[in-house]
């Protein structure tokens, strides 16, 4: 039981504040990016620096409270909150510094990639991250990391140089190739199990302007493009990024009216390589079909980055399910037609991410990452703003991910996991790196105070004690 004297002093304590359930602002600050998500938090630390997050995680352990870590609440379980507990809202630690000698930027564990992108275009950097800039550095990164650069300089975790993290029990230390390795390697696709990531230091390179936004076509097409994409993407070179997806084209300018809230399929281009090159790379793609609407050309990075945002703002109804992909086979594309077809309201989608190129080229035991070997990583999302619809897109969703499954890899992205999937699709997703991380996980954190999240459960307490998995 929590006393007020406790919470007194931890308000106290703390640069960034507490939010309590009577607090005005209450409402706002649970909020997460999912709004099918309601949690109760008994108290949010809002945490300005590191001291606020040791004074947050031993206050935490100390009280024995749920802890949640939130960075940009964009988690599709709702694994930024929780109810009851504490959560350590890491938003007000945004700060980015930028060293254009080094090529590398280290940013707070509050910021989106927005916030990067803006802090390394003026230098014509980028680091790879994913295809939304709301999205938290934090939950992105720890999970892996997939986006427009993937193919070209590997998954986020492959740009991670280091990060400062707030252990179990209060300790701050570095996690690098040098100082902590085992932290450094289970931080790399294990997600927040091991402790709050208080700032991550990543390389840069060199890159601009992309080649690149979305070609669509008929739906009638989509057997012929699918096949045509998954050959493609197999022998496509490191530059040329592009996933596949179902979807509805949005009422709005700039798309023609025409072709207002028609669902498509199609490809959402990024060709990261010299834009003097980029349209001879693109002839044998537009010379394939013609699309019915082909927005490709040169952008900023951070335009690209963004393009999807006002799509989809924060407050929406989300239902994910997701699966590693080897091979896009004619039985699979059968049923992607059968449900790309039949997309539930105009926000929901199905995305193919291919995951191969350079990400391919790190070993599947060299990062808690596993699915080295896997060439997409496959989502289908119903969404819609209306709750009314939800039965209407999870339907959807389920019935889709169970006609796909057959044909999958097995494991999932573990970012695209919801929060109720359970233990062996965890145990699926981290393949023979399961052992490690849960070795790891006993080192750093035996009472498992780091469990909300795609949880690597410890074999073994404090006290020595040898608990089950
Ligand atoms: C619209 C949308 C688009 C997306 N697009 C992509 C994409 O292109 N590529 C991609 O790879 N993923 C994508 N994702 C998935 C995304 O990577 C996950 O939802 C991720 O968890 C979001 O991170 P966050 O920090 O915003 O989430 P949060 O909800 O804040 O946190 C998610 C999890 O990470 C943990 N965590 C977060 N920060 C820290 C930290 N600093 N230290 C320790 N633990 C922490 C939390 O405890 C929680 O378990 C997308 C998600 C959405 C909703």
């Amino acid at each position: 039981m929590l006393n007020e004297q406790s919470i007194k002093e931890l308000k106290a304590n703390l640069r960034g504040g507490v939010i309590e359930p009577h607090d005005r602002g209450y409402d706002d600050a649970r909020k997460v990016y999912n709004a099918m998500i309601h949690r109760r938090p008994r108290l949010i630390a809002r945490c300005a620096d590191v001291a606020d997050v040791i004074q947050s995680v031993n206050f935490a352990r100390e009280q024995s409270l749920l802890l949640a870590i939130r960075s940009g609440g964009h988690n599709a379980g709702g694994l930024g909150i929780c109810d009851d507990g504490l959560v350590i809202d890491l938003a007000p630690m945004k700060y980015t510094r930028v060293d254009p000698a080094t090529r590398t930027v280290t940013v707070g564990g509050g910021c989106t990639w927005g916030d990067v992108d803006h802090a390394t275009h003026v230098f014509g950097l980028a680091t790879p991250s994913g295809i939304i800039s709301t999205t938290g550095v934090g939950g992105l990164t720890l999970g892996g990391g997939i986006g427009y650069l993937t193919r070209r300089f590997g998954l986020t975790i492959d740009n991670l140089l280091s990060a400062d993290a707030v252990l179990a029990n209060g300790t701050f230390v570095k996690a690098s190739a040098d100082e902590n390795p085992d932290l450094f390697w289970a931080i790399r696709g294990g997600g927040g199990n091991f402790g709050v990531v208080t700032s991550f230091t990543f390389k840069l390179h060199q890159i601009d302007m992309i080649y690149g936004g979305p070609m669509l076509y008929e739906l009638s097409e989509t057997a012929d493009m699918m096949k045509w994409y998954r050959d493609l993407i197999l022998a496509a070179p490191d530059d040329l990024n592009g996933f596949f997806a179902f979807l509805t084209v949005p009422p709005a300018p700039p798309f023609p009216e025409h072709l207002h809230m028609k669902k498509m399929c199609g490809v959402v281009w990024a060709y990261a390589g010299a834009l003097t090159k980029a349209e001879e790379i693109f002839q044998p793609i537009r010379a394939f079909k013609k699309a019915g609407l082909d927005f490709v050309g040169p952008l900023p990075q951070p335009a690209l980055q963004s393009m999807f945002d006002a799509l989809y703002p924060p407050g929406l109804q989300w239902y994910w399910r997701a699966d590693f992909v080897n091979e896009i086979n004619d039985q699979a594309i059968a049923q992607h037609v059968r449900f790309g077809s039949a997309l539930p309201s105009m926000h929901s989608t199905m995305h193919l991410y291919p995951i191969n190129g350079a990400a391919s080229r790190v070993g599947k035991n060299d990062t808690a990452w596993n699915y080295r070997d896997a060439i997409w990583a496959q989502v289908m999302v119903g969404v819609d703003p209306d709750p009314a619809n939800n039965e209407k897109t999870i339907s959807w969703t389920k019935s889709y991910y169970n006609a796909l499954h057959p044909y999958s890899a097995g494991g999932a992205y573990v970012n695209f996991l919801m929060g109720d999937e359970g233990v062996e699709r965890v145990k699926a997703t981290y393949g023979d790196n399961y052992e490690q991380l849960v070795a790891i996980k006993n080192k750093y954190d035996p009472d498992n105070l780091f469990r909300v999240n795609q949880n690597i459960k410890p074999t073994k307490k404090k006290s020595g004690t040898v608990v089950s998995a």
